[in-house]
């Protein structure tokens, strides 16, 4: 198998998943109860909790622990009375949100890379939040996060001037982009930051959110008081410690890592006839994203299926749906580019001789559905 579809799902790291074990059966005990073995696993929890704070610049009681990055962002949006803006291309997760808030999606250029200036224009007195995922799980592109931090300032200092007392707070949703960058809450300037365990060689369904002191959020699920009364619900202990170990592990990597990745992203850029959707100067260094204009890249995805390759054409749930990206829509591809678009996302699966075997193989693919298409 060589695996090509790593922003979908990465597998739990050996190491991840030994950090985990004891606590499914030896150290099981409710971190809430009052004895002393349950004591210590609450403490090992909070432990784990400050690890993955610690990661982004933060303290373990700054982070809500939540079952993934698709809660972590529902949760984000529960501050709202007022309006949001978000990214034209983010994931369904914060989409569906914001759209049900009534929200405005702020402009990408061809490179996916948010319009400054049309977020400017959209931001008016009524605007609470604003979300900017970090990088993007479709394309990769990363957005200069600072820069709309700085614009969000602005606009702080400007209502205040004005007496206008509407808060402004910045969420981003940092999924995809934990494993290659540095992520520093204070740096990028966010209020609100969703994480994913599940993308970095942790285990699925566990994710947090970063809240700054000044967010005041609404729980998602009441009950016992967990989280700050943020997120009711029994902690997912072994999850929680899995995290804390793939965050530790992605940091220990981090620029082997990238460095790894650009070089295999050069080899497939030299072996592949497919041109390169965004400009990579701003992408994820594990991400390629190709365009075989006038091939169905849905075929493609099922022909190297049976030879042993899995990529993908698009987020997986998109493609899955059979719909249409609204990313790569959002980036002004036409109908027939949208079709040939071909994602393959880099990861630790991954070492240099399946990456030229890959390379094969998606020619291969790629000249049989051009033979069929006459
Ligand atoms: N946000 C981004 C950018 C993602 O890539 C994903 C996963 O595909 C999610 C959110 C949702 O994560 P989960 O399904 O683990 O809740």
């Amino acid at each position: 198998m060589i695996y090509l579809d790593h922003a979908a799902a990465t597998p739990v790291s050996k190491k991840v998943f030994e950090a985990m074990k004891p606590y499914f059966s030896d150290d099981f005990f409710n971190p809430s109860a009052a004895y002393l073995p349950a004591k210590k696993v609450s403490s090992d929890y909070e432990a784990a909790k400050g690890v993955i704070a610690h990661a982004i610049g933060a303290k373990a009681n700054d982070i809500v622990i939540t079952a993934g990055a698709t809660e972590a962002n529902n949760l984000a949006f529960s501050i709202l009375d007022g309006k949001v803006l978000y990214l034209a291309t983010e994931h369904d997760s914060v989409r569906k949100v914001a759209e049900k808030h009534g929200g405005t999606p702020i402009d990408v250029d061809k490179n996916g890379r948010i319009v400054l200036d049309d977020l400017r224009a959209k931001i008016n007195d009524d605007v609470v939040l604003i979300s900017v995922a970090l990088a993007n799980n479709e394309l990769g592109t990363i957005q200069p996060l600072s820069e709309v931090a700085a614009i969000i300032r602005e606009v702080r200092l400007d209502r205040l001037s004005r007496g206008v007392k509407t808060p402004l707070y910045l969420h981003s949703d940092a999924s995809q982009a934990l494993n290659l960058l540095n992520v520093n809450v204070a740096r990028l300037g966010v209020d609100l930051l969703t994480l994913n365990s599940a993308k970095v060689y942790g285990p699925k369904g566990v994710g947090c959110l970063y809240v700054s002191h000044d967010v005041k959020l609404k729980p998602i699920s009441l009950g016992g008081g967990q989280e700050n009364g943020l997120r009711s619900g029994t902690e997912n202990v072994p999850g929680v410690i899995g995290f804390a170990k793939a965050v530790e592990e992605a940091s220990a990597h981090m620029n082997g890592n990238r460095k790894k990745y650009a070089e295999f992203r050069k080899i497939l850029l030299a072996e592949l006839q497919g041109y390169e959707l965004v400009n990579k100067k701003h992408s994820l260094d594990n991400f390629v994203v190709l365009c075989y204009n006038g091939i169905d890249a849905e075929r493609l995805v099922f022909l190297l299926e049976e030879k042993g390759v899995y990529v993908s054409t698009g987020a997986a749930c998109a493609a899955n749906k059979g719909t249409k990206s609204h990313v790569l829509a959002a980036i002004g591809l036409s109908d027939s580019e949208i079709n040939g678009s071909l994602r393959l996302t880099l990861g630790e699966t991954n070492d240099e001789k399946q990456i030229h075997e890959a390379a094969r193989l998606i020619n291969e693919a790629v000249e049989v559905e051009r033979g069929r298409n006459g």
